[in-house]
């Protein structure tokens, strides 16, 4: 069963201009978004930079108001919740975020940054100082570290203590936004491994954003690629890697570096630069780059349809 349901999800964000600021636009950020993620599976979303995926992520932590469509968390629409309610159910849901400096006040010690959190959720753990400094071990970090302020710490440390933020509250579903994105090749795989340890122990589900194919790879159990504010195909891990159809996923997937040195691969460069998401093309968004396309693309937008081959696997190309 679905622990998490996003149906046709939209967010529009508007576009003001002129003396007095009047809406002349929209920017199309998420476009009719629909998946559902399993307890304890990784859903992986992947795309470049301003394909929406973040502000996607966003819309389902309540951090910004849906434009359209709806999320379910364990069976309850979050649209629909009283204030209360929503800060009980933002206890089930914590994020991870990209700069874990950015993510931290530099005037609050790890103590501080880790009691406010109980203190705002209205959690009593009871022995709060001894549950605190459990969580420090349990992410990797010493006790020590409780007094001491973000600047004193590396980038992989700091990323440690905003996941020992995130799963202080026992979430059930953690929303990992590029969480090593900002980190050091070398210290990326540690962190990897204890957010898949993490979960293990905790039963987590995770809603896992990338631009980087290879690391979503690595967590991922299902994936949904997203290109201008829509999920342009979505399969299981092992479909997507071996048997992607749309264009854009392989090309996607043509960037990811061989484990050999030696071995080669072809490349596919896309042309052009990603279209403004205030004015999408028409037809298929990704007609401007796609070096298949052709007059029905420009024309007509394909819809998500299943393929034959494999189970769950869906695409939106004409021709592929
Ligand atoms: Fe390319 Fe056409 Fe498929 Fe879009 S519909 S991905 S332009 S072949």
């Amino acid at each position: 069963m679905a622990i998490l349901e996003v149906s046709r999800l939209t967010k529009y964000f508007p576009v003001l201009g002129g003396v007095f600021l009047r809406r002349t636009g929209w920017v199309y950020a998420v476009d009719d978004v629909s998946f559902c993620v399993k307890k304890g599976e990784t859903f992986g979303l992947v795309g470049e930079s301003g394909c929406g995926k973040t502000t996607l992520g966003r819309c389902i932590m309540g951090l910004y108001d849906m434009t359209g469509g709806s999320v379910r968390v364990k069976d309850t629409s979050i649209s629909k919740l009283t204030s209360g309610q929503k800060k009980e159910l933002s206890s089930h849901l914590q994020m991870i975020f990209q700069d874990p400096y950015e993510s931290l006040d530099p005037r609050q010690t790890v103590r501080q940054v880790l009691e406010e959190k109980y203190k705002i959720h209205g959690k009593n753990p009871g022995n709060l100082s001894k549950v605190i400094g459990e969580l420090l071990e349990n992410v990797g970090l010493s006790r020590d570290s409780l007094t001491k302020y973000p600047h004193e710490f590396s980038g992989g440390q700091r990323q440690r203590i905003g996941i020992a933020r995130a799963v202080s509250m026992n979430p059930e579903i953690i929303i990992c936004d590029e969480p090593v994105s900002a980190l050091d090749v070398s210290v990326q795989s540690k962190i990897l491994n204890l957010l898949l340890e993490l979960q293990k122990t905790m039963g987590l589900t995770y809603v896992f954003i990338s631009h980087d194919l290879s690391v979503v790879r690595h967590m991922a159990d299902r994936i949904g690629v997203m290109y201008l504010g829509k999920i342009v195909e979505m399969a299981d891990a092992k479909t997507i890697y071996h048997h992607a159809r749309h264009p854009y996923t392989k090309a996607l997937l043509s960037a990811i570096p061989l484990p050999d040195p030696g071995a080669k691969k072809q490349r596919i460069v896309l042309k052009g630069e990603v279209p403004s998401v205030e004015n999408p093309p028409t037809g298929c968004s990704f007609h401007t780059r796609c070096p298949h396309a052709d007059t029905i693309c420009r024309q007509t937008e394909p819809a998500l349809l299943p393929t034959q081959t494999d189970p769950g696997h869906v695409r939106a190309c004409h021709f592929f």
